[in-house]
């Protein structure tokens, strides 16, 4: 994907669609829109991913959660998904072994019986049937698990995935079908004829340059943004998205050895905990905290922080200190409000679609699990309002770029999938920093292909080093500025501006740091 060429497409052809969000909604729906046969634009104001696509839990699943709450359409739809995505996308989604230890004789039955529900659920999609493990068993699976008082486990299969690689992934597929895409490109406004939605007015970030695109539909995918947009179509309009914020503690693998994870059904205050191995870390997490603001960048609360502390401390055998944090995230879920004063756990985790009176559609909800089914839904909508040709959804089996079957001996490689050959054929496999798993073919790799554009764009979302180390990826920040100066034609003052743009913004994920905690 090479920007300019997206740019300059963007400016001067007619669209069928324009969608403004390049998360995972706006990305799917791009995926399904051009794999249909529209002409589809996306503009993202930061970088794909940059919102709550890339802070998730890495989960594909049905959701135990809402089995919990009875909600069996929703988790039988995304466990269904979950079976596609892993096929659609076997290089970024594979199956993962979760252990419910069990403190009491009547959880090993009650949550083994609760899961042959799940399993069945999923139908022949299914990863794996669940079974229940005896005290040895479940210490075999995990040993550092909190021995005392434990009396057995449940074991059960679901997805996992790397969240921003597969936004990437997506907007890669989106492009190969056609669609043009960019990054740091805001929509600023919409373009309105005779009082129907017919574009909108973009502004690039990188040279501030204002123009139109132009579209017989416009979907509004901006994630916990959707009302702000829906303001620009009618002033009066309601605010239909609540937040809840979530947050995760990326630990060092020795917390979690093995390729298990834990899932605690229900902490003291009735929260769902995981532990998940993830690219040799451990991700802790999350909560469900209702906020009123709403930001790009949220976040920890102190008291979340330290939740998610207590709780690792319960579970482990040995507890986490503030030196063992290698990284803080938040992210902010979009939900889709019932009415004022409902508490968020509560709130729909499904989708929801608005078709505004000059047409502008607006989607929101649902979770990265669902993407695929959001965007047919949206996209069939868009062919209604737009009076586009109705041709129908193509993504149930459509790969997505990069899927390959073949096996790739070098585990860092393999989220690239069918790209790899490519990347190794740039050479130079030295690495960015000693302590980070990133060579400087792949930041190349970034630049040329994935449409990086800044430090940040490569050490939180095409790599993952701010998450698994945000105190090291700030280190590095020098060598991956210098390099993508030298990729992207850009000189020593902007360089220097990245290394400072990127340390404010890693600060806020170092524990510890007073940037870190809102
Ligand atoms: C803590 C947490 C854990 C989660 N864990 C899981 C999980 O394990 N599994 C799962 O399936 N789901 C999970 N989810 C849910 C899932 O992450 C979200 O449902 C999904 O990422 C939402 O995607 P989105 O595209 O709607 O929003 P976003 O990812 O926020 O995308 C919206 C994008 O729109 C852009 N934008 C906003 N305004 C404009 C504008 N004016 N112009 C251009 N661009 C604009 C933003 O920059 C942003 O990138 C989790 C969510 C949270 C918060």
């Amino acid at each position: 994907m090479i920007r300019s060429e997206h740019l300059a497409a963007l400016e001067s052809e007619d669209f069928d669609i324009c969608i403004v969000g390049g998360g995972a909604t706006g990305l799917g729906a791009a995926v399904d829109a051009a794999s249909r046969g529209h002409r589809v634009a996306l503009v993202e104001q930061e970088d794909f991913a940059k919102g709550t696509s890339s802070r998730s839990t890495k989960l594909v699943h049905g959701g135990v959660r809402y089995l919990k709450q009875g909600n069996i359409p929703l988790v039988m739809d995304a466990l269904h998904e979950r079976g596609r995505m892993a096929k659609n996308a076997p290089h970024l989604v594979h199956d993962l072994a979760f252990v419910i230890p069990t403190y009491h004789w009547w959880e090993g039955p009650f949550y083994g019986i609760g899961m042959k529900v799940y399993d069945g659920l999923a139908g022949k999609l299914g990863f794996g049937a669940s079974h229940c493990l005896s005290k040895e068993e479940t210490l075999e699976r995990i040993p550092t698990i909190e021995p005392e008082g434990l009396a057995g486990g449940v074991i059960y299969h679901d997805g996992q995935f790397d969240d921003a690689r597969l936004a990437i992934h997506l907007a890669m597929t989106a492009a190969d079908h056609g669609a043009k895409l960019a990054n740091h490109v805001k929509c600023t406004g919409l373009v309105k004829e005779g009082g129907r939605v017919r574009g909108i007015e973009a502004k690039d970030a990188e040279t501030g340059r204002m123009f139109t695109i132009r579209a017989r539909c416009v979907i509004n995918a901006t994630g916990i943004f959707v009302d702000d947009l829906r303001r620009h179509d009618d002033a009066a309009a309601t605010e239909i998205v609540a937040v809840s914020q979530g947050v995760h503690l990326v630990l060092p693998k020795e917390f979690l050895p093995g390729e298990s994870a834990i899932m605690i059904p229900k902490t003291a205050d009735g929260r769902v905990l995981f532990a998940v191995p993830w690219h040799d870390r451990v991700v802790v997490g999350t909560t469900d905290t209702p906020l009123r603001g709403k930001a790009l960048e949220p976040r920890a609360l102190p008291e979340e922080i330290a939740f998610i502390m207590i709780h690792a401390a319960r579970y482990l055998t040995r507890d986490p200190g503030p030196g063992d944090v290698l990284s803080v995230f938040a992210g902010l879920r979009p939900l889709v409000k019932a009415g004022e004063g409902t508490k968020t756990a509560s709130l729909s985790r499904d989708h929801t679609i608005l078709i505004g009176d000059s047409g502008l559609i607006t989607i929101t909800g649902g979770k990265w699990t669902t993407y695929r089914k959001m965007a047919e839904d949206v996209i069939d909508r868009a062919q209604e309002v737009a009076d586009l040709e109705k041709h129908p959804c193509r993504t149930e089996e459509l790969p997505i770029h990069g899927a390959t079957t073949e096996e790739i001996p070098e585990i860092k490689l393999r989220p690239y999938g069918s790209d790899t050959a490519a990347i190794r054929a740039l050479g130079e496999p030295q690495r960015v920093h000693p302590g980070l798993d990133l060579s400087v073919g792949e930041v190349r790799w970034h630049a040329r292909m994935e449409m990086a554009r800044t430090v940040e764009d490569v050490l939180a979302r095409r790599s993952r080093c701010l998450l698994l180390d945000a105190r090291t990826s700030i280190t590095a920040a020098p060598v991956v500025a210098r390099i993508l100066a030298a990729e992207l034609g850009k000189d020593s003052t902007w360089e220097w501006a990245q290394m400072n743009a990127y340390t404010a913004l890693a600060r806020g994920y170092v524990f510890g740091d007073p940037a870190s905690t809102g």
